[in-house]
């Protein structure tokens, strides 16, 4: 008796929390729409719609002319009823944004300040979350909690840093991030964060691998809907792939990795840092830059065949250099084309839909996956 019991209230929870998700996905819909999309009879549909009003997560928007009878009444997702806040640390920098439940980036804020282990660090994060709060004029009580991404590998718990090549630390609980924070916290990969965005806006969450080509090189792979993170939570280190026996010295002491080829600081090192400088050089035809360009190009699809080849599945590629890279995908699919080992074609080949700040919005996305799984 008990197990059907639970079961009843798992399957209602799941079709209400469906119900959501299809009309968060539109901006508006109709009952009979929403009842052929969801597969479901109608009175549960009403039932989870009426549950959905009461908690100010669906608003009633008019109605749908009709051909014949009673107008369809028609309902809208209130995307703001709650937000979330994603917080991404790097080397160099604390990215902030506020995501609202639809997963849309409501503003975001980018700031210079070097990692350190001291306490003014971590105070100044707490610092941070509540003027972003403040100016965001947001009632406290619709934020949800902030979600963190680290640049290194965290525990299955979430609750520990295991090591971070990038800022320089081994075993440190991530507690030590959010001690200033006022907010419950969640923490997360930034690759996994990144990816984890782009498969949320997946409708047919189809398996899919995720390369981020920021100031370091990582990666996601997204199975059966959810991320496979691997027997030591380091699944997707494509950074360390070796790409040349031998080659370049990369941070993680070893030689030749794909992060020696293609990550962001490859590109921004000659621009004094700064990426999108590199990209308008390029596109201003820089002899010296678009040859640096090509040469990325080139190991970039070395590393993208590979993937394609392992894993067979979309490629989509992402990063602060993903962000830039639509002008020139047609550019990368003929280069992996002539690589691919079965046809001539590389349609597989996907843009990132985030092209700011994928890593903090998919860490802010964690929050709000919880809220909803919770309903
Ligand atoms: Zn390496």
């Amino acid at each position: 008796m008990k197990i059907s019991r639970a079961s009843n209230i798992d399957v209602k929870r799941i079709n209400r929390t469906n119900t959501m998700r299809s009309i968060f996905s539109c901006d508006r819909i109709s009952q009979r729409e929403l009842a052929a999309k969801l597969d479901i009879s109608w009175p549960t549909v009403l039932q989870n719609v009426k549950e959905l009003l009461v908690l100010g997560l669906v608003e009633e928007v008019g109605a749908f002319e009709s051909t014949g009878g009673r107008k369809a009444r028609a309902f809208a997702p209130v995307r703001d009823a709650h937000l979330a806040v994603g917080l991404d640390i790097t080397q160099n920098h604390v990215s902030i944004v506020l995501v609202d439940l639809a997963g849309g980036l409501v503003r975001y804020s980018r700031m210079q300040k070097p990692f350190s282990m001291e306490d003014s660090y971590f105070q100044f994060l707490g610092e941070v979350v509540d003027h972003f709060i403040m100016e965001s004029c947001i009632p406290r009580e619709k934020i949800l909690g902030v979600g963190i991404s680290l640049p290194g590998i965290v525990d299955e718990s979430g609750k520990l840093l295991a090591r971070s090549h990038a800022i320089g630390l081994r075993d440190v609980p991530t507690s030590a991030f959010s001690r200033h924070i006022p907010w419950h916290c969640v923490f997360i990969n930034d690759a996994n964060a990144a990816g984890f965005a782009e498969l949320r806006n997946q409708e047919d969450k189809r398996d899919t691998v995720y390369l981020s080509l920021s100031n370091s090189v990582g990666g996601a792979i997204l199975l059966d809907g959810s991320l496979y993170m691997g027997d030591n939570q380091r699944s997707g280190e494509f950074g360390h792939h070796t790409l040349e026996p031998d080659g370049k010295l990369c941070y993680c002491g070893k030689r030749g990795c794909l992060d020696t080829y293609c990550s962001a600081k490859v590109l921004s090192n000659h621009t004094d840092g700064n990426l999108a400088v590199f990209f308008e050089r390029v596109r201003a035809g820089d002899t010296v830059l678009c040859s640096v360009w090509e040469k990325y190009l080139d190991w970039l699809s070395v590393e993208v065949n590979n993937l394609r080849m392992t894993f067979d599945c979309d490629v989509i590629v992402g990063g602060y250099v993903g962000g830039y890279l639509e002008e020139f995908a047609e550019d990368l699919r003929k280069r992996l084309a002539k690589r691919n080992t079965f046809e001539p074609d590389a349609t597989y080949l996907r843009v990132c839909r985030y092209k700011l700040e994928a890593s903090a919005v998919g860490a802010a996305l964690l929050q709000i996956e919880q809220f909803i799984g919770q309903l």
